[in-house]
């Protein structure tokens, strides 16, 4: 092949190469376009050659592409290749608008006479980067698009909020100015060996994080890290959420607990040492009356043994309500959680109460139960306490038929106590399970108005609750439910 023919096969690869290229004299003009570049940029040849190289990018970027060439045309190194290159708005030949990625590189070492340029047509990638700016625009957290070497590419209204940041001062920028100084060495290693296995996950689990704003104030946040791939390059996409408020209301909320806490343990130490306190005096009471009683029987009235007779019942209800304040306070207490088994627990209380049910002919039926971590003597009054209240409140002359049956549900396991008793008026359905709250004179049925405080405490020493359904001259179902 002879030297003419190669440089025209050479001059016809090029025309034909699907690549927009230009050459660049030392002077900025243009000096060759071809078949591409032309039809890319909807120019002729001739309207191209001798303009200079800016003829078709907007003002905008006119200083940086001047600056770019500068730097081409000072140092001709030809393996220092522009692979980032420049994004520019270009205008086509009919007026339209095209996002272009300019490259400029030497075409031979030590030559600066001559840069090629290749133009990419970036519109396409710019749409989808305006769509995704949209987008995580109208996200409702702060987000943060940083590149693989921690510039940040793009931020949202909310990020610019939560940082006291505008975007202009964002872009461009090291990432670690959002963190406080003490960890910023630490978080560029993180950040690399996020780079090398990225995949979404929420950063620093387990770790309080901390972002600084612009003013230097640090705030407490939540990050989620997500990996994005675009054109061989990757991004991570950092999704924040300012945690201030939440922090405080959790503080609040220890400091709360801590509070109750505190109060409780007063109120059981006040329980306990009040109660046995005035079992003493209570005791001297009781059995100084009987004493009086004994030795003076003869010297005292009928009314006067009446009214002393009063006191003594009134000393031993007094001793019940303390006794029973005092299990009240007790319950729970060294108890350990045990897999406890329902159906062992049902038999001994009916069996317990056997005599109970035969003298007042209850009969008393229970479904099969189930086996649940719970605490056992617990477990055992609160079954105790309900079937004994389902006896003792049935109706004149109907024997109490009682039915235990369980519903395992799909968080918690649900148990119903059904009598055909007397019946609560639902306006008192809470009120029941109170302390020392009755609905009925002594006199009709005993008791003191504490199985059922019981009975709630118990419940919600495991987490669960209690409840009454019920109609008057009909029955009561009482209900507790155990989670799982
Ligand atoms: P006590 O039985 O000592 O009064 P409880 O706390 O066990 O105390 O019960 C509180 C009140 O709830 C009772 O006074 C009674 O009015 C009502 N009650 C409890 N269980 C039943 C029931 N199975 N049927 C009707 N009323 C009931």
């Amino acid at each position: 092949m002879n030297r003419k023919k190669t440089e025209r096969n050479f001059h016809l690869m090029v025309d034909a190469t699907p690549t927009a290229l230009l050459l660049i004299d030392s002077n900025r003009t243009i000096s060759y376009v071809n078949r591409f570049a032309a039809n890319l940029l909807m120019y002729s040849n001739e309207q191209l050659i001798g303009k200079d190289l800016a003829y078709f990018v907007s003002k905008k970027d006119l200083d940086r592409l001047a600056e770019l060439f500068k730097k081409r045309t000072q140092n001709a190194a030809v393996s220092d290749i522009d692979d980032k290159g420049l994004d520019v708005l270009a205008f086509k030949g009919n007026g339209e608008g095209i996002q272009l990625t300019i490259k400029l590189n030497n075409i031979e070492s030590k030559r600066t006479d001559l840069i090629l340029a290749t133009l990419v047509d970036n519109t396409d990638w710019q749409r989808v980067i305006e769509e995704f700016r949209l987008l995580i625009d109208a996200a409702p957290n702060a987000m943060i698009l940083v590149n693989d070497t921690g510039i940040i590419e793009l931020v949202n209204k909310q990020a610019e909020v939560l940082f006291g940041y505008n975007r202009r001062e964002l872009l461009g920028v090291q990432m670690e100015v959002l963190l406080p100084q003490s960890v910023r060495g630490g978080h560029m290693k993180l950040r690399q060996s996020f780079n090398e296995k990225p995949q979404f996950r929420a950063m620093g689990e387990g770790r309080d994080l901390f972002a600084l704003r612009k003013d230097g104030m640090e705030i407490p946040i939540e990050i989620g890290l997500n990996p994005i791939y675009r054109d061989k390059k990757k991004f991570v996409l950092a999704s924040i959420i300012d945690i201030t408020a939440r922090k405080s209301n959790e503080e609040a909320f220890k400091k709360y607990t801590r509070a109750i806490e505190h109060k409780n343990q007063e109120l059981e130490q006040f329980t306990f040492i009040a109660s046995h306190d005035l079992r003493e005096p209570l005791n001297s009471i009781s059995g100084l009356i009987e004493l009086i009683l004994e030795e003076n029987n003869h010297e005292f009235s009928e009314s006067v043994i009446t009214k002393l007779g009063f006191i003594t019942q009134s000393a031993y209800r007094m001793r019940d309500l303390i006794n029973g304040l005092l299990d009240y306070a007790r319950l729970g207490k060294n108890s350990q959680l045990e897999n406890v088994d329902f159906n062992e627990i049902l038999n001994s209380v009916i069996h317990d109460l056997d005599s109970a049910i035969k003298t007042s002919e209850s009969i008393v039926t229970i479904d099969l139960q189930p086996h649940l971590p719970a605490y056992e003597m617990e477990i055992r009054l609160l079954f105790q306490n309900l079937i004994s209240n389902s006896i003792k409140y049935r109706r004149e002359n109907i024997p109490a038929r009682i039915h235990i049956s369980t519903l395992e549900k799909e968080a918690c396991w649900e148990f119903a106590i059904k009598d055909n008793g007397i019946g609560i008026s639902l306006e008192y359905k809470d009120k029941i399970f109170m302390l020392f709250q009755r609905l009925h004179a002594r006199n009709r049925y005993g008791g003191i108005g504490i199985g059922l405080a019981h009975c709630k405490k118990i419940v919600e020493l495991h987490n669960g609750s209690i409840w009454v359904d019920s109609e008057i001259d009909s029955g009561s179902t009482f209900y507790f439910s155990i989670p799982k």
